[in-house]
């Protein structure tokens, strides 16, 4: 028995790469598993991107890179930043990470002391929670539902703001729920911040292009928020780029300082090879991506479309990202196919071992009613998960 700290003992394991690395060995064991569960488009890097990686590498980019970026990457973000989101930064506001989990875990190491609340939205991205507990912070749980669209509203914010608030995190296009917030609710979010200047926001925009409802809207365009709000984003979503890991912040000058101290003592600057690459994604046009958001546009509404005919799932049509996020508290408390179903951890089991259909329980994402679909998948899985659920269910 070795020593472990109660810093990684007290840490839960992430439920959306602890379900993917089940399915990878449910698999490799001869299981014909459909899996929902990641949250990975299916789609290869597109070629002009791996392009652009393959003359780095012949380039010969192979040293240390600055800890916060090249600077040629730096202004691509800035670029995009301004291009895409109307936001204005400089250099010194933007940080390269190795995905936008880690920009997500430096922001909190950086901001937090111990006790510091960190409110969250539920259903918030699994990692957010553990991320806070990490940097001693105390995550405050924001429920919100199916019937409210998954989407807080300005009175619930207040009141879960007290003296030791010190930020607000959330994911719009959000995971899990697919919710996207309109820049009219963002503005009446802003309303009742402007009121506490000491809050920052951490403003998790990673899946900004794939939106079905309308204009991406960024918490940071407020000219009251702006020196308040960190942006995150990165390019492991729309550029089909997962395990490239790429993420990027725009912050105020002094939290993104923070943010290179703190990198430069645990990783350093992100991989040579990938920056480059990502300088050239950002660069193209956004229409280069197109055809990979139309795909999770038509398979949104053919998740739907099959997921309506299920009795006893009660869903909110997602907005954006390419998730699912159905209430299926329906089937709590009753036994399926011999199979007792007392909570949404024991649905997501059922459903793997009887439909080997791979989801993500909600309780991940502190929704304990819900289930999560991912559905960066191919049509044909899709059709055959649908059928599989709804056939174990009819049992
Ligand atoms: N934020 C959200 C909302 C996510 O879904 C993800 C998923 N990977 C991340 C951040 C982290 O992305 P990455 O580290 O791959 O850039
Ligand atoms: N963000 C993805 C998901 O939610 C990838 C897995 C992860 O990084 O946790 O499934």
């Amino acid at each position: 028995m070795y020593h472990l700290s109660d810093r990684i003992k007290s840490m839960s394991t992430s439920q959306t790469l602890a379900m993917a690395a089940k399915t990878r060995e449910l698999k490799a064991e001869g299981k014909d598993i459909i899996g929902l569960s990641l949250g990975e488009p299916d789609f290869n890097t597109p070629d002009f991107i791996k392009e652009a990686a393959i003359q780095a590498i012949n380039d010969n980019y192979n040293s240390y890179t600055p800890v916060d970026g090249y600077v040629e990457l730096k202004d691509a973000i800035i670029n995009k930043f301004k291009r895409d989101n109307g936001l204005t930064y400089d250099r010194s506001q933007i940080v390269v990470s190795t995905g936008a989990k880690q920009s997500l875990a430096n922001v909190a190491m950086v901001m937090l002391n111990p006790g510091d609340e960190v409110i969250l939205p539920c259903p918030y991205w699994v990692s957010y929670a553990e991320i806070v507990k990490l940097a001693e912070g105390v995550p405050v749980e924001v429920p919100t539902s199916v019937e409210s669209d998954f989407k807080m509203t300005p009175q619930q914010l207040e009141a879960a703001i007290t003296p030791k608030t010190r930020m607000l995190w959330y994911s719009s296009p959000s995971n899990p729920s697919g919710m996207v917030y309109s820049k009219e609710e963002l503005r009446a979010l802003a309303d009742v911040l402007v009121k506490h200047p000491d809050i920052i926001v951490v403003s998790d925009e990673i899946y900004e292009h794939i939106n079905f409802v309308g204009e991406h809207a960024s918490m940071a365009q407020f000219d009251d928020m702006y020196d308040r709000v960190v942006t995150v984003n990165g390019v492991s979503k729309a550029f089909a780029m997962t395990g490239w890991r790429i993420g990027y912040i725009g912050a105020p000058a002094e939290i993104a300082r923070a943010c290179n101290k703190m990198q430069g003592q645990i990783t350093s600057g992100a991989n040579c090879i990938a920056q480059r690459a990502v300088i050239t994604a950002l660069e193209a046009p956004v229409n280069k991506i197109q055809y990979m958001i139309d795909r999770f546009k038509s398979r949104r509404k053919l998740i739907i479309d099959l997921m309506s005919q299920i009795p006893g799932f009660a869903i909110t049509e997602p907005e954006g990202a390419f998730y699912v996020f159905p209430d299926v508290s329906y089937f709590f408390g009753k036994t399926i196919n011999g199979y007792e179903i007392k909570d949404a951890t024991d649905f997501s089991m059922f459903l793997l071992e009887k439909a080997l259909v791979a989801t993500v329980t909600g309780d991940a994402f502190g929704s304990p009613n819900c289930i999560r679909f991912s559905y960066a998948a191919s049509e044909t899985e899709i059709e055959e998960a649908m059928k599989r659920i709804k056939n174990a269910l009819s049992e």
